[in-house]
């Protein structure tokens, strides 16, 4: 078949749009960083939350067309339909859920990453790409107390991390699925829920579930989950996993991981630590005391895009004996024959430690913000958080009206007011709404014993000390104004 020169040329043309000359991208590169500075200047004053308006998502529908646009009206879209709207995780007054951030060196790191675009997935495609996540991993592996057998992955976040280590876990095992109804697991009603998923996911979500009963500090009882073992056994079932937390999401407690992991060495089950939310505090003296016993544990998940200020998208699993992790997840092609295999320790293709094959660069994001801020300004921010919690505390609980939950294990506090008269619930879920309609502070609620109470979780890396004064001062005007009114627990 003769080749049409003449249509691969005008394809070509028609293509052009997708490369911008150098004069152009530096245009692009100058509105981009307007419009991100724009951003970042108004942080201070921005809402916490703002409810969303129609109008400005409605942008967001607007059919792509043929022709290019113009940069200005597609970066406005972007910025009402998609900065303002809902929660603000990015300032220093957000408080809810677990509290994001997004260091700027990381944004950096990413677009660095997207424009040189090499293939982490193997070692021999980019070793160096390879060689710094191993540097990351192993980072993280020291701080925690891992021996050098460990071996870990950067993932998209902490939900496939924790997928990651309970496949691992199952195949370590050995759990064939024609079994799994016989053998049984162990958590709390404080596990977070992404740990059921990822159980069903990996096939075993059939298995029997223990939730293991919380002591007054909301961590897991030592005694009842022995006793709990000691039932299974004699019922013939096959204990192999414990899912222990390091900071839950509700409380922040940390689960008595010590206790835990000589229960699991004696009984010979897998010990995982949820350490999502919490794992990053080990980088500080006072975290690695209150996380003791957390190098003892089989495999663990810590989430850069939490504890480590990182934009979404980060989150990472270590396995104490590497190698399960590699037999977990070697798998090989034909077609990948010049690759050279997987590798081995150091060397090993992400590939071969991870459900994925093509994926993000996502060291540089983390790489850079570690270079360029260096470790110690990550350990003082963290350490800065842990006791913002405790002064939080400290006031709330001087506070008439207010009952405040224990002291926190890290950097959230649950507390809720008990108005004279009237339905404390209801009046609590008003609160809460208040406050984040208010805007000026976000928080979030859960449910404890039996009743709704409001958490602030202390994460985000540009809250200070006059972030929590402000939060302190919005949930007491905002109670006091509630509780003033007759009706408070009615809609306004
Ligand atoms: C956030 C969180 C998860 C889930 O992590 P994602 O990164 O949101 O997928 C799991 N466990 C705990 C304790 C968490 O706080």
């Amino acid at each position: 078949m003769p080749i049409d020169a003449d249509k691969l040329a005008a394809l070509e043309a028609r293509a052009a749009a997708l490369h911008p000359s150098a004069e152009e991208r530096g245009e692009l590169l100058t509105a981009v960083n307007e419009r991100a500075e724009d951003y970042l200047t108004r942080l201070g004053t921005m809402p916490a939350y703002t409810t969303p308006d129609p109008a400005d998502l409605a942008l967001l529908d607007e059919p792509f067309g043929d022709e290019p646009a113009p940069l200005d009206p597609v970066l406005a879209a972007y910025a009402r339909g998609v900065e303002r709207p809902g929660v603000n995780e990015t300032v220093g007054r957000f408080f809810g859920f677990i509290p994001g951030s997004g260091l700027y060196a990381a944004a950096l790191g990413d677009y660095l990453a997207a424009v040189t675009n090499p293939y982490a997935g193997v070692t021999y495609a980019s070793p160096g790409a390879v060689r710094m996540e191993r540097r990351l991993l192993r980072w993280v592996a020291d701080f925690i107390g891992y021996p050098e057998s460990a071996a870990g992955d950067l993932t998209s976040g902490g939900s496939i991390a924790i997928l990651s280590a309970i496949v691992t876990a199952r195949q370590a095992c050995a759990v064939r699925a024609r079994d799994v109804e016989r053998t049984a697991v162990y958590l709390t009603a404080q596990t977070h829920h992404c740990v059921d998923k990822a159980l069903a996911i990996a096939g075993v979500g059939e298995c029997v579930q223990r939730r293991i009963p919380l002591d007054a500090r909301y961590r897991m009882d030592v005694a009842a989950l022995e006793a709990q073992l000691a039932q299974d056994r004699a019922d013939g079932l096959r204990p192999w996993l414990v899912v222990a937390s390091a900071g839950t999401t509700d409380t922040g407690a940390v689960d008595p991981l010590p206790a835990i992991a000589d229960v699991a060495e004696r009984e010979r089950l897998w010990l995982h630590v949820d350490g999502a939310y919490g794992a990053a505090f080990a980088l500080t003296e006072d975290g690695r005391r209150r996380l003791a016993g957390m190098e003892r544990v089989d495999s663990l998940v810590l989430d850069p895009h939490k504890g480590l200020f990182l934009p979404f998208g980060t989150g990472l699993v270590l396995v104490r004996d590497g190698e399960k992790l590699r037999q977990a997840y070697t798998y090989t092609a034909n077609y990948m024959q010049d690759t050279g295999g997987f590798g081995e320790a150091m060397e090993l293709s992400p590939a071969a430690a991870s459900p994925e094959l093509s994926r993000h660069f996502r060291a540089l994001r983390l790489w850079l913000p570690l270079k360029l801020a260096g470790v110690d300004a990550f350990r003082a921010a963290l350490e800065e958080k842990l006791l913002l919690a405790r002064y939080f505390h400290a006031r709330m609980t001087g506070l008439p009206g207010f009952e405040v939950g224990p002291e926190p294990d890290l950097s959230i506090v649950v507390f809720r007011y008990v108005p004279e008269e009237g339905d404390a619930d209801a009046f609590n879920r008003r609160l809460a709404e208040r406050i984040q309609a208010d805007g000026r502070i976000y928080l979030s609620t859960t449910r404890l014993g039996g009743h709704n109470v409001l958490r602030l979780a202390i994460l985000n890396v540009r809250t200070h000390r006059r972030e929590v004064d402000l939060a302190v001062e919005v949930i007491r005007e905002t109670a006091a104004a509630l509780d003033a009114r007759a009706d408070a627990s009615a809609p306004d």
